[in-house]
């Protein structure tokens, strides 16, 4: 355990949906100018295949996008990959119907274009705030060496950030939220991938061995995730999960 040692809590990544190359870069700038580490698309599916590899911890949505739309994006983020990300929708044409609309599909906030530097920063801030516990009262879930810290959907074992797809992150955080549950391969997808049929799916077999892989690679010496043979998973020590 001697490289173990408690982290601060991480913010995470900022992800930019932008198709305009100098306002997505501007808002690179100003948000890595406040400390922020950043991730940047230019369409919506680009942003879709970054998070097949990555968590934000909060995305900037521009809605008029090629292909897929912001608000497509917003809608299959909400419904389908069912991420709670917070998500400021970035646009010059925000009508009050277009507000109430978004909101009711699950945006956090609007940065209305043209925007001035302090107000996006002062934004993003309060997104993150908003989806942060209060103030000294920030948990984390633990197991031996990994911590994961839901409001900033981040993840470290042994002191190292794992990047995790939205997928894997919201397997483990079931799985350590109830440390002695045995989930099968069934609930699980029912729970990650909200509904759709199981059947002979292997999804799930092949998002837990990535899962696995990531954090072997980060400790190698200790196993987190067992599996329970014809049933499915669970976490490898049932010891009850922490609040740091
Ligand atoms: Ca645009």
């Amino acid at each position: 355990m001697d490289s173990f040692r408690p982290v601060s809590n991480p913010a995470g990544k900022i992800l930019i949906v932008e198709d305009e190359a100098d306002i997505n870069s501007l808002l690179a700038r100003i948000l890595k100018a406040e400390g922020y580490e950043t991730l940047q698309a230019y369409s919506g599916t680009e942003a879709l295949l970054l998070m097949e590899r990555e968590t934000p911890a909060l995305i900037l949505l521009d809605l008029m996008l090629p292909g897929l739309s912001g608000e497509a994006l917003l809608d299959r983020l909400r419904t389908e990959l069912h991420s709670r990300i917070p998500v400021l929708i970035l646009s010059a044409r925000v009508s009050l119907e277009d507000k109430v609309a978004l909101l009711r599909t699950g945006a956090d906030d609007y940065i209305t274009k043209p925007f001035e530097p302090e107000e996006v920063a002062a934004r993003v801030q309060a997104a993150l705030r908003r989806g942060a516990p209060p103030a000294g009262e920030q948990s984390a879930l633990s197991c031996r060496n990994l911590l994961l810290f839901p409001d900033s959907r981040t993840v470290t074992v042994r002191g190292r950030e794992l990047t995790l797809t939205v997928h894997e992150y919201e397997l483990l955080y079931l799985l350590l939220q109830n440390p002695g549950k045995v989930y099968s391969r069934e609930s699980l997808y029912e729970l990650v991938w909200q509904g759709g049929y199981y059947g002979e799916n292997n999804t799930v077999n092949v998002h837990m061995s990535n899962l696995r892989r990531k954090i072997r690679e980060a400790d190698p010496e200790e196993e987190y995730i067992q599996t329970v043979y014809g049933i499915g998973f669970r976490l490898a020590a049932p010891a009850p999960a922490q609040t740091l």
